[in-house]
């Protein structure tokens, strides 16, 4: 671990940002408090609020109509991706004229190296970026920016001042500002970790500052917390790379186990299974795979995408849907082979949430979550499969395939195979 003297990183993170972009691109809209919707449908509720009608309350996640109770000249857009990303190509453009992006977090969340050697010089930079960005993309469109020396504190920085911040927070001078920031609004501190936080003592940034990297460790069960402690520390942790390409399990059915319905509830049983391990190991997935191959060897298969999940309820029911998917291609309605993969692996603090997502939703994402990682510590502790969300019938193992069974994490080839 490496750790700088001085600001290496800075952080981009526009201000609401598909609301100013809505004001900048409509002149109508100026001087008006603005929302967009993910919908044009009054039910919708809030994905952005302008800074103005955040300042009458308006919140993301809020539905239209406590939105218009509080702000009742407020005027609803209805989100424009395709006008959004090209935006966004045009603001990478702009900011590559002045530092190199490293990464896209984000639409609206840019990370770029700072090829300045002094504080002074990185500030200059910054501004002189935000001025580029000013007259190219247009003035109402505003960046927060933080300065520091990794990606972690410099996002928190750019958080810390909003609207059109600019925050450096100094290697030399940690914790300093740093203290003020509320631990909900540290990346990488999901909700449920705060009463956990919470038993160990933990109820502010002084206090998780005060611990001992062992002791992040302990909180977290696992090396996350080890790595957020360094990285507020102003390490640079090089995280490791996603080497795992997928979490898979397969099956060669025998007996009753070939018809339908118990064809299903098997794949069910191997993917509980295999996102077990998805989260044992600190994954989330993008992508669900099934395949099957009939008892006349025919082979289909059907892939599902969706948001980054890791909790049994949704890659469940993404696991259910992709078997009645690939049914619908195959005449034949008993199978000789099953399987199910999760891929699109993303490490499980890095996945971002999705901007589309309503507060309700996210907060309903949050309980799968909390009780799949339940239900893991009680297999954990008690053994099995004590509980479930699928069958609790495990499928004879006395066939065929067994050895091949449970344990087995197919490699690339067999995925290929089943794409
Ligand atoms: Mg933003």
């Amino acid at each position: 671990m490496q750790r700088s003297s001085r600001l290496t990183r800075l952080y981009i993170d526009f201000d609401a940002f598909f609301a100013h972009v809505e004001k900048q691109i409509d002149p109508a809209l100026h001087g008006r408090p603005v929302a967009v919707t993910p919908m044009p449908s009054r039910y919708s509720g809030v994905i952005a609020a302008c800074y103005q009608a955040k300042a009458r309350g308006v919140k993301r996640g809020m539905k239209c109509d406590e939105a218009e109770a509080l702000c009742p000249d407020i005027v609803f857009r209805h989100a424009r991706h395709d006008v959004y990303v090209k935006l966004h190509h045009k603001i990478i453009a702009e900011v590559n004229r002045f530092m190199p992006v490293l990464k896209t977090w984000s639409i609206d969340e840019v990370e770029c190296g700072v090829p300045a050697r002094t504080t002074e010089a990185a500030v200059i930079l910054a501004k002189q970026m935000r001025r580029g960005l000013a007259q190219t993309i247009g003035p109402i469109i505003t960046p927060s920016i933080g300065l520091s020396c990794n990606q972690l504190l410099a996002k928190i920085a750019a958080e810390m001042n909003k609207p059109r911040g600019l925050i450096v927070l100094h290697p030399d001078d940690l914790p300093g500002r740093l203290l003020e920031v509320p631990l909900e609004d540290v990346p990488g501190i999901a909700a449920g970790m705060l009463p956990r936080l919470a038993r160990a003592g933990v109820h502010d940034m002084a206090g998780l500052w005060g611990l001992a990297p062992k002791q992040a460790r302990a909180i977290w069960g696992n090396v996350q917390g080890e790595r957020l402690w360094a990285e507020l520390h102003g390490y640079h942790v090089k995280r490791p790379e996603t080497s795992r390409s997928m979490f898979g399990h397969s099956r060669v059915l025998s007996g009753d186990w070939r018809q339908r319905d118990k064809a299903r509830e098997c794949l069910i049983l191997l993917a509980a299974k295999a996102t077990r391990r998805l989260r044992a190991d600190q994954f989330m997935a993008t992508k669900l795979t099934v395949s099957l191959k009939d008892a006349e060897g025919q082979r289909v298969s059907h892939e599902l995408q969706f948001p980054p999940a890791r909790d049994d309820f949704t890659l469940l029911r993404a696991t259910r849907a992709a078997f009645d998917g690939c049914a619908a291609k195959t005449i034949c309605r008993v199978y000789a082979h099953i399987s199910v993969y999760l891929h699109g692996l993303k490490p499980e603090g890095q996945a971002s949430g999705d901007l589309f997502e309503q507060a309700h939703r996210a907060q309903r994402k949050l309980q799968y979550e909390t009780a799949s990682d339940a239900m893991d510590r009680i297999n954990a502790r008690y053994g099995g499969n004590t509980v479930n969300l699928g069958t609790r019938e495990e499928p004879p193992g006395g066939y065929a395939g067994a050895k091949i069974a449970f344990g087995r994490v197919p490699d690339i080839e067999d995925f290929s195979a089943a794409r």
